[in-house]
């Protein structure tokens, strides 16, 4: 049986992460990753060119059973931080929009990096290394592969979520959670596309590819003002992906098409401009069409239409109603809400309080971050302060 101090399963970015930074300190660290490539999340993040942090990252942008447990991995480890690792390596990147910072090149760089800072600490990554099975130690724990024993002090479960089967998400570390009498809160997918009741998919499939501005807001009052993009399949766009992880199934989200307010005041201004005209001027001519329909809207002039009319027609477009018939789930699912629930785990450290030496970081346990580089700082960060003390 080989001995290791650390093993780390998940050659993702969390994984990476704790890895090198524990080598750093003169650890002996061994990575097992069942996949053929190593962070194949991060290779196809931010269309292939990894969104890997957010200049505004802050507590509030993630979602937790305990809110305050993420603070104190956030402020160890910043934004800035890894954007200083990331300028340490040369790597060209940009702000695209809302503070999300993207390579201008590929997301390889940020795997580069991580092997690099694996590679500069003496770190070993395995991969094609499935881990089937884990047991106690004494103080650390013996971990089994189809062909290999190993033995370490720490072991670090950084096996992500379940989002995207396709590419090697399993549910693996979960389990191990449960196997250690761990608590793992339910799961479910987030940043993700919403699919539409029947009524709602044959009149809206019409608008597929059309694209607007708006806020979402959720039944608990989140808001998120982004993109609304209607598909074949039901609507999508960062509006939507945003607003998925604050809905449940059989509730509503409310889409502000038009700022309250615009509609009353445009009668002043062109009282002889008929609705569908005015509509048109604010938003896609296509969703016009559909929403006269669907709201069974009649088109005459402005000044036509009573004041309870037209508010009454404002307020509608202002908090358009939708309710989604599902998400489209793991298959495209950007994340995966719930896991190992933090109130096992030390907020400093990532370790769990009842059983010392096992440690669970990024996606695996109940942190989600907003869609925009929040997930990979969360993997940092939780990677990073579990790698000084593994
Ligand atoms: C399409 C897509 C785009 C995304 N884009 C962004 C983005 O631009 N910005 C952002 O912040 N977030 C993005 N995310 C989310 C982000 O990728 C994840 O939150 C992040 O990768 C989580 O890191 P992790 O290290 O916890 O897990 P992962 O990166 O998922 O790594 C887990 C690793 O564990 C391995 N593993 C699992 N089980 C076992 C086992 N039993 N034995 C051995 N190995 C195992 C897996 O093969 C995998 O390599 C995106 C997600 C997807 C799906």
């Amino acid at each position: 049986m080989q001995a290791w101090d650390v093993i780390v399963i998940g050659a993702g970015a969390a994984g990476l992460m704790c890895a090198a930074e524990a080598g750093k300190r003169g650890r002996r660290v061994l990575v097992l990753d069942h996949g053929k490539r190593i962070g194949r999340k991060i290779l196809m993040s931010g269309g292939g060119r990894c969104n890997f942090t957010n200049y505004h990252v802050e507590p509030g942008a993630y979602l937790c059973a305990n809110p305050h447990f993420v603070k104190s991995a956030l402020a160890r480890y910043t934004q800035w931080d890894f954007i200083a690792l990331v300028d340490k390596h040369g790597i060209a990147y940009h702000e695209k929009t809302l503070g999300q910072l993207f390579c201008d090149d590929s997301a390889q760089n940020i795997v580069d990096l991580l092997v690099k800072e694996c590679d500069d600490a003496g770190v070993t990554i395995r991969l094609r290394s499935e881990v089937l099975n884990v047991e106690r130690l004494g103080e650390g724990f013996e971990v089994a592969t189809a062909g290999e024993q190993y033995s370490c002090q720490s072991l670090v479960v950084a096996t992500g979520g379940l989002s995207m089967p396709k590419i090697g998400a399993s549910p693996f570390g979960y389990r191990l959670a449960e196997q250690f009498g761990l608590k793992v809160l339910p799961t479910r997918a987030g940043l993700v596309p919403f699919t539409l009741q029947p009524d709602d998919k044959q009149t809206l499939e019409a608008l597929a590819g059309v694209s607007l501005p708006v806020v979402a807001e959720s039944e608990d009052g989140t808001r998120f003002a982004e993109n609304l993009l209607f598909t074949h399949r039901g609507v999508s766009g960062p509006a939507v992906l945003q607003i998925s992880s604050y809905w449940r199934p059989g509730e509503r989200v409310h889409f502000e098409l038009l700022p309250a307010g615009s509609l009353v005041q445009a009668v002043a201004e062109s009282p002889n401009q008929e609705l569908k005209t005015w509509l048109a001027r604010h938003l896609p001519k296509r969703l016009v069409d559909v929403l006269l329909v669907r709201e069974e809207l009649t088109s005459k002039p402005l000044k036509q239409y009573t004041h309870k009319e037209l508010a009454a027609i404002e307020q509608r477009l202002a908090a358009w109603p939708l309710q989604p018939g599902g998400t489209e789930g793991y298959r495209t699912a950007e994340v995966t809400l719930g896991g190992v629930d933090t109130d096992e785990l030390s907020s400093k450290t990532m370790e769990a309080k009842k059983v010392p030496n096992l440690y669970f970081i990024g996606e695996v346990m109940d942190v989600t971050g907003w869609l925009g580089g929040y997930n990979f700082q969360w993997a940092w960060s939780s990677g990073w302060v579990a790698g000084q003390v593994v």
